[in-house]
């Protein structure tokens, strides 16, 4: 099952979408995150979907911006599965929430 990891500001000094090259300091990240403006992620797999942990052998992309990371999953959701609904793993502060991508849902996370 794909997971996506909020990355902690604290973990870097600077951030860089490999998306689309959006770039901030950890400062910035940390006030745009705060306010919902932004977050950054680590997307992978996770074996167990009870797992909260994303194994560094199970990394897809290690840093990907809100806006590329559901664009992805959005894709992967019409194009890799069959009922064009993709189930995935939200974690956040080591607490893991499942949320699934479909055509109905529109304007990514934040909106
Ligand atoms: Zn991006």
């Amino acid at each position: 099952m794909y997971a996506a990891e909020v990355i902690a500001p604290e973990e870097q000094l600077k951030f860089v979408c490999e998306g689309c090259n959006l770039e901030y300091t950890c400062v910035d990240y940390h006030t745009l995150l705060t306010s919902k403006k932004l977050a950054y992620f680590t997307l992978g797999e996770v074996e167990d979907p009870k797992s909260n942990v994303i194994l560094p052998d199970d990394i897809i992309v290690d840093c990907l911006c809100h806006q590329c990371l559901y664009t992805a999953l959005k894709d992967e959701a019409e194009h890799g599965t069959e009922n064009g609904e993709l189930k995935f793993k939200l974690i956040h502060n080591g607490m893991g929430h499942f949320s699934v991508i479909n055509n109905e849902r529109q304007g990514g996370f934040f909106s």
